[in-house]
């Protein structure tokens, strides 16, 4: 008889936190503590694991219980296909965002300069840069904690980016223009009740503090004087802000105007053109 019991392996772990967490988010704190993809602990699920991993384990899944978001826990969240690092100094990556890389890149000539302001983690301008190799990418964020995190990223993923600090169009010389501007900006009403669930997250990095639509309208107002004629501009907003964001776009000169659904069939962003 041996003094194993079957709560150490691999499969009675799992299916312990299950019950606390789900499979999914169980699997990947298991796969972070022993470094193994979350394949290998299918096809491991008898192997015992050692007791620190354990401990670690078992505090990994209360420490989500009590609702810190997996990302910061294993410090990583995938983006497009590429792992990000993430820290509490950045937004977690949303798959909701892919959709405006997609649109981007539908627009984006292939040797154009991209500006993306409040880039967080660098999610977005890391994976412009890496889809279109062409292209000249200047990422932005008012928080040097956020483009510290971005900037590692662009390392660890080898996208060359240009980064500058500063608040918007502050961040890049007066004269600037670009092909591309976007934004996934904090677009959060500073009433919503969504805001209580993500207080994991930097709140300035979701909400404006104000009407949710402060930052947008900066970003859309300035976005003419910093793009080439027949430049794009693309902004992630909320659910309901596809109307307010539209006119936004309009007031400013913008045409061939139109709001994009994400995965959930939301509106989610909102795209113009400067007339060449
Ligand atoms: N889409 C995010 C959320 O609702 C908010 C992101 C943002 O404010 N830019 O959780």
């Amino acid at each position: 008889m041996t003094t194993e019991t079957s709560q150490k392996t691999i499969k009675a772990l799992l299916s312990h936190a299950t019950a606390k967490i789900g499979r999914f988010e169980a699997s990947i704190l298991l796969g972070h503590v022993l470094q193994k993809p979350r394949e290998y602990l299918i096809a491991h699920d008898d192997e015992i694991v050692n007791d620190l991993a354990i401990t670690t384990f078992n505090m990994l899944v209360d420490t989500r219980l009590e609702g810190m978001p997996v990302p910061y826990l294993t410090g990583r969240q995938e983006f497009f296909g590429r792992y990000f690092t993430v820290t509490s100094d950045v937004l977690i990556p949303r798959p909701d965002t892919e959709v405006l890389i997609e649109q981007a890149l539908l627009v984006t000539p292939p040797r154009a300069h991209v500006l993306e302001m409040g880039t967080g983690s660098g999610c977005i301008a890391v994976t412009l840069k890496l889809q279109n190799p062409g292209l000249t990418v200047t990422a932005t964020d008012r928080s040097p904690d956020a483009l510290a995190v971005a900037q590692a990223n662009a390392k660890d993923l080898a996208a060359d980016i240009t980064f500058a600090q500063g608040s918007w169009y502050e961040a890049v010389p007066e004269e600037q223009t670009f092909d591309v501007i976007c934004s996934n900006p904090p677009y959060i009403h500073r009433n919503d009740h969504h805001l209580k669930g993500l207080v994991y997250e930097p709140q300035e990095a979701l909400t404006d503090f104000e009407d949710g639509l402060s930052c947008l309208r900066e970003i859309v107002r300035g976005a003419p004087k910093h793009l080439k004629l027949g430049g794009w501009l693309l902004v992630e907003h909320g659910y309901d802000q596809g109307q307010a964001v539209r006119q936004l776009f309009t007031d400013a000169g913008f045409a061939a105007v139109r709001t994009v659904k994400d995965y959930g069939d939301n509106d989610r962003l909102t795209m113009g053109r400067i007339p060449a």
